[in-house]
């Protein structure tokens, strides 16, 4: 895989696997992007501060020492020299994320980061998947794939759910479809780069596909 491939699209649709699993058989770099969003969110309530604080939450980004490691097999977030992978998928984490990834000082922040990263990979191995919300958008408008992945909501919520407990933090699917949900609006509302398709991004529904029928339909749009 040359260049970069974009992976946008909403919660629980298996972008996060896909990505992953994409960028493992083609000997591709991987970085997840909300990883960035939510270890930020991490250093904002470690700090005791308020997550709908827009100008304290970007005095905490500015200084947040994150470190993405960006091998497929084995991604890894830190943030202060400490891999905090797993805290930021927890509920407290979750519930904050979407405030503070909606400041624009962070998003700025958090762009230039990836960019960097991104130009790192390229010039490293020559190819990397990215995962996120604003990736065709905003982050690399000139990748050489976009996609982006859609779910019905309550499919999202069914995966996301089963992901939570199959990691030994109980969830319920009527609250984890009512934070889907919650988290949707709020992403796509933003001022600053809300979540959107990319023109020229190819749609794939993922409610009846399983992740390797997804896989072969992203492996077959890359080897055109
Ligand atoms: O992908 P994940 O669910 O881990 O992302 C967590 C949150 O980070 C999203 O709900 C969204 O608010 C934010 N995010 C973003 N832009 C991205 C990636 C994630 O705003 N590129």
């Amino acid at each position: 895989l040359r260049g970069v491939v974009a992976v946008d699209g909403p919660s629980g649709t298996g972008k996060s696997t896909v990505a992953r699993r994409l960028a493992a058989e083609f000997d591709a770099e991987y970085l997840d992007t909300g990883a960035m969003y939510r270890a930020v969110t991490l250093a904002v309530l470690r700090a005791g501060v308020d997550p709908q604080d827009p100008d304290a939450v970007a005095e905490i980004a500015a200084v947040a020492e994150l470190a993405s490691g960006t091998d497929p097999e084995a991604p890894t977030i830190d943030l202060a020299g400490e891999d905090v992978s797993e805290e930021i998928r927890g509920p407290a984490v979750t519930l904050a994320v979407s405030p503070v990834s909606a400041v624009p000082a962070v998003r700025e922040q958090l762009v230039g980061r990836q960019r960097q990263i991104i130009a790192d990979a390229l010039a490293r191995t020559g190819g990397i998947v990215v995962e996120g919300r604003d990736i065709g958008t905003t982050v690399a408008p000139d990748a050489g794939l976009k996609v982006f992945l859609t779910a019905t909501p309550e499919a999202r919520a069914h995966r996301r759910a089963a992901q939570d407990n199959a990691s030994g933090r109980r969830a319920d699917v009527a609250e984890t479809l009512a934070d889907v949900r919650r988290r949707d609006t709020y992403d796509a509302s933003r001022a600053v780069s809300p979540m959107r398709r990319a023109e020229d991004a190819v749609t794939v529904d993922t409610t009846e596909l399983d992740i390797p029928g997804v896989l072969s339909e992203l492996a077959a749009l890359i080897k055109q």
